[in-house]
């Protein structure tokens, strides 16, 4: 698979969960999905639907309750 530039950009103010760094969480769209990584170690997290429906405190399968 070709290596995609990627465009990364920084996430002013974000602290990094995992190594405790300040500024140093990048935001950058990997295959149409939204991926956080740490610049100082290998934190990574990728917002997929599933996530965000349960950040949002949903519970959206494709389900449209009434
Ligand atoms: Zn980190």
């Amino acid at each position: 698979m070709a290596k995609v530039r990627l465009k990364k950009r920084f996430v002013a103010g974000a602290k990094c969960p995992k190594c405790k760094a300040s500024d140093s969480i990048v935001l950058f769209m990997e295959q149409g999905i939204e991926t956080v990584e740490c610049v100082e170690c290998d934190y990574r997290e990728q917002q997929t639907e599933d996530k965000v429906a349960q950040k949002a405190g949903g519970d959206v399968i494709g389900v449209f309750k009434p």
